[in-house]
């Protein structure tokens, strides 16, 4: 889809779902409801006095070790990341994301769910322009052999490298140009994974309580666990470019850029994006007031994106 001419979308009608949460294994409700054009995406805990809402927001990140947890005065939801890429792989701009508990229920630890959620709920345009954040010089970030390049291009790519020293894994390498067809057939699917070893430590601190077989792919020392074995060949590096897109979507806004990730994780994807927004010069954010539309006062940007205000430019 050409950038300069995609307008917002929403979903059409509320739709709900029940799951477990990856960390508390507690099950939980999940409702998903249109919202106005720059609303964004916002999480409400009906389970806390005052339904309290959070701004999908990389600045709201409060944790990213086994999964990306946004906060806001006390008030969090964890493992946002799958449903954030599905709403950004639907073309889904603006909703709320009511839940009853702590976290987004993490289903077979995939975006499929989500998926298959917002199609049931049907999406609708909303007849206001999208807005695009657009890498303008190369900007890179780097932590030990971990880094992310980012470098100017008129679409969305991301190539993505993981290299972990086990057989079926070890080094993969996967390139994704962003489209909702493919996003749907090649990265959507692919599940979170993990080592039985590392996934034993966690619970016994008391984490991943609801990680098990049915939410994500999981190694021992020489095998795959799961009886149906993998998804695509390279399910754990498609799986990579899934966080990354769901991590990306949480500027607020759709990110135009070819990325170049190499074993990075939430806290990096996190970090890159973090320094990205204090540097004007390395992009923009586009508002394509080119577009005959008497719908996008400027005011309309919304009130969190405040910080970048001054290098918001007309295409
Ligand atoms: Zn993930």
């Amino acid at each position: 889809m050409n950038y300069k001419f995609c307008r917002q979308r929403t979903t059409e009608r509320e739709v709900r779902c029940k799951g477990i949460g990856l960390h508390s294994g507690a099950k939980v409700s999940m409702k998903l409801k249109p919202a106005p054009a720059n609303y964004g995406v916002r999480f409400r805990r009906v389970d806390m006095s005052g339904s309290p809402t959070i701004i999908a927001h990389y600045h709201h990140v409060v944790d990213t070790m086994l999964a990306t947890r946004i906060g806001f005065n006390g008030v969090t939801v964890s493992t946002v990341e799958h449903l954030m890429a599905a709403l950004l792989g639907s073309g889904v701009d603006n909703v709320l994301v009511e839940l009853d508990g702590p976290e987004v229920p993490i289903f077979d630890g995939s975006a499929a769910h989500y998926l298959d959620l917002v199609q049931e709920a049907g999406t609708r345009e909303q007849g206001v322009p999208c807005q695009y954040l657009k890498i303008e010089r190369p900007f890179y970030v780097q932590e030990g052999d971990s880094y992310i390049k980012a470098v100017p291009s008129e679409h969305l790519r991301v190539r993505y490298t993981i290299d972990f020293p086990h057989r079926l894994v070890g080094r993969q390498e996967y390139s994704w140009d962003f489209d909702t067809d493919t996003f749907r057939k090649d990265i959507a699917r692919a599940r979170t994974f993990g080592f039985l070893k590392d996934v034993q430590k966690l619970q016994s601190m008391g984490l991943a309580q609801g990680g098990s077989l049915d939410n994500a792919v999981v190694f021992d020392d020489y095998r795959i666990l799961n009886r149906d074995g993998f998804r695509y060949s390279n399910e754990c590096v498609r799986h990579k470019i899934l966080d990354f897109v769901g991590d990306l979507a949480l500027t607020g806004m759709r990110m135009v850029g070819n990325f170049e990730v190499h074993k990075a994780g939430h806290a990096l994807h996190n970090r890159f994006l973090k320094q990205l927004m204090t540097k004007p010069g390395y992009f923009t954010v586009l508002t394509p007031a080119a577009i005959p539309t008497c719908f996008f006062p400027s005011a309309a940007i919304p009130t969190f994106l405040d910080p970048l205000q001054q290098v918001v430019k007309p295409l």
